[in-house]
């Protein structure tokens, strides 16, 4: 519509073609600068003009990136412009080496200067288990667009993992799990979820007899898979990396976790480049750390023992214990 009218104009009334480099409205409102026309700068398609980057997870899952902003760059330049002109507060291409453009980026992430990385989004077509789904959906920065289960017939597909990922629980780490169990254990746990994968029969079953599919779909386990459009900003999508890509997260949901990196790597390099090394692979101090650290003392000035345990992974993680520390709970 157009905003001054009110009127519904086609497309091609608004922005003529062919196109003119500067061009001004009949009302002199609006200015339309085409940069990167006529040859002055290239734009290449981030996503080599293909509308899907996806990887598989697990057994039927899968992290599908199928579309971000910017999508369109100069030539030679990726994602990463869009969080320096957003720094710089400029118009239009900007003169900057994309070495200057490298130091901006990783000043921004050391500072924690995260709107420029808003500036950046991505669109992830995502199909995952419901117990991952439930993780992965309290990061509300996202915006989210799930399957139905109320219109649709949930599909007849179940997470299981192979007999050597089924994880005991954690002696340490009351939320936490860690592999192998014992091969018995494994398989007993494993014709649980057959049990559980055959509700699905009875499911389809009271669908045809007329049961809705909104209240049918309740006895079904949370082993069975969900997918969702999930569109989040860099800025949000490294929060979310940052605790779900961690060694603390569930293995389920790393996966995911890592498959997202891999895929957004290309598209904005430095700045992921500096998320590894000012944040996911960084080691943050608090002030007793850095006291025992500066009166060089094995021991922080606290009883708390998940504090002293944290604390000697960190000194793992630094080099200082000549014996490694077992992996502190600091999954909360
Ligand atoms: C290892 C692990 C264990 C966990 N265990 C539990 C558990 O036992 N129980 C449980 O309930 N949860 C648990 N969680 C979930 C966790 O508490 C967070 O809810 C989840 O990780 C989302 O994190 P977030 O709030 O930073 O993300 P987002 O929702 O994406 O938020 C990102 C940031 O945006 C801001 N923000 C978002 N929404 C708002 C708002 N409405 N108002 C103001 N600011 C906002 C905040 O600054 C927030 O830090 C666990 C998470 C992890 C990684």
């Amino acid at each position: 519509m157009c905003p001054f009218t009110g009127i519904l104009r086609p497309v091609t009334e608004r922005v003529p073609s062919p196109p003119t480099q500067t061009q001004s409205a009949a009302n002199g409102q609006i200015e339309v600068k085409r940069i990167g026309h006529e040859g002055a700068v290239k734009l290449v398609d981030l996503m080599g003009g293909s509308a899907r980057h996806e990887v598989r997870v697990h057994d039927h899952g899968f992290v599908a990136l199928v579309d971000v902003m910017p999508r369109m760059v100069p030539e030679g330049q990726t994602a990463d412009q869009a969080v320096v002109q957003a720094a710089r507060v400029s118009y239009g291409i900007g003169t900057r080496q994309v070495s200057e453009d490298r130091g901006l980026v990783r000043y921004l992430m050391r500072h924690r200067h995260t709107t420029p990385f808003e500036m950046v989004e991505f669109k992830f077509h995502c199909a995952m288990p419901i117990f991952v789904a439930r993780q992965w959906i309290r990061h509300r920065t996202a915006n989210v667009n799930e399957y139905s289960g109320r219109y649709s017939v949930m599909p007849d597909r179940f997470y299981r993992p192979g007999v050597k990922s089924v994880r005991e629980q954690s002696s340490n780490n009351r939320q936490g799990g860690e592999a192998p169990a014992p091969e018995s254990s494994a398989l007993e746990f494993l014709a649980y979820l057959d049990r559980a994968e055959d509700l699905y029969e009875e499911y389809q079953r009271l669908i045809e007899k007329g049961i809705s599919r909104e209240l049918a779909r309740i006895g079904l386990p949370q082993s069975l898979y969900t997918e969702w459009y999930w569109k989040c900003d860099l800025h949000n999508t490294l929060r979310f990396l940052a605790l779900r890509a961690d060694a603390h997260a569930q293995s389920e949901i790393r996966a995911y976790a890592m498959a997202m990196w891999s895929l957004i790597e290309p598209i904005a390099p430095h700045s992921m480049e500096a998320f590894r090394d000012y944040e996911m692979e960084a080691v943050r101090l608090t002030r007793l750390e850095v006291a025992a650290m500066r009166e060089r003392r094995d021991e922080i000035d606290t009883t708390n023992k998940r504090e002293q345990a944290e604390w000697h992974a960190k000194r793992a993680a630094l080099g200082l214990d000549r014996e490694q520390a077992g992996e502190a709970d600091v999954s909360g």
